[in-house]
């Protein structure tokens, strides 16, 4: 390629991208909001904070066994139905959020919430007993505690992954 070609090539090239922008703001509808005054709803399936509600929680350790990094410690008392936990510990250092814990959770106590702004200022922090520090109340960014994030569609087949209904 001689120099004439490139720089036609270049010249054009940037006529192009200037016709996609200018069509955009023209045309199209703005996509983007005033963050933070303005918050989009997350997709159901959005894996925001990882959270337990250990009130409904029984202890079967499914999650902490399935967890590939083991970030998960459990300890429990009590059996069927009196069943619970007296320590429940996640860390979120190790966690990559495969969401394989949500996945196997019988009593849907562990969801990916739709919180994406929590903030770590300490490491110590990273480390959380969900029965000594309970989740705070949720918000309206995250879905209520209990309740089923990922619907089945109508229609839908048992092979989606999920969590059984609550
Ligand atoms: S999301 Fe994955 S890595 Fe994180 S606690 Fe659950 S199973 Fe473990
Ligand atoms: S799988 Fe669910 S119910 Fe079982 S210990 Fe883990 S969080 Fe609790």
């Amino acid at each position: 390629m001689n120099i004439l070609s490139e720089v036609w090539s270049g010249f054009t090239t940037t006529l192009k991208g200037m016709w996609v922008t200018g069509r955009e703001y023209l045309t199209g509808k703005p996509i983007t909001v005033q963050y933070p005054y303005t918050k989009r709803e997350m997709p159901y399936r959005f894996r925001g904070m990882l959270v337990n509600d250990v009130s409904i929680c029984n202890g079967c350790t499914k999650c902490s066994r399935v967890c590939p990094v083991n970030c998960i410690e459990i300890e429990a008392e009590g059996k069927g139905k009196e069943r619970h936990v007296t320590k429940w510990v996640l860390n979120y250092q190790k966690c990559c959020w495969c969401e394989l814990c949500v996945e196997v959770c019988p009593d849907t106590s562990l969801l990916m919430s739709h919180d994406y702004e929590t903030v770590f200022t300490d490491r110590n922090k990273m480390i959380r007993d969900f029965v000594a520090d309970p989740i705070p109340p949720f918000t309206d960014v995250n879905p209520k505690p209990g309740t089923n994030p990922y619907p089945k569609k109508e229609n839908e087949g048992d092979s989606e992954s999920g969590r059984a209904a609550a």
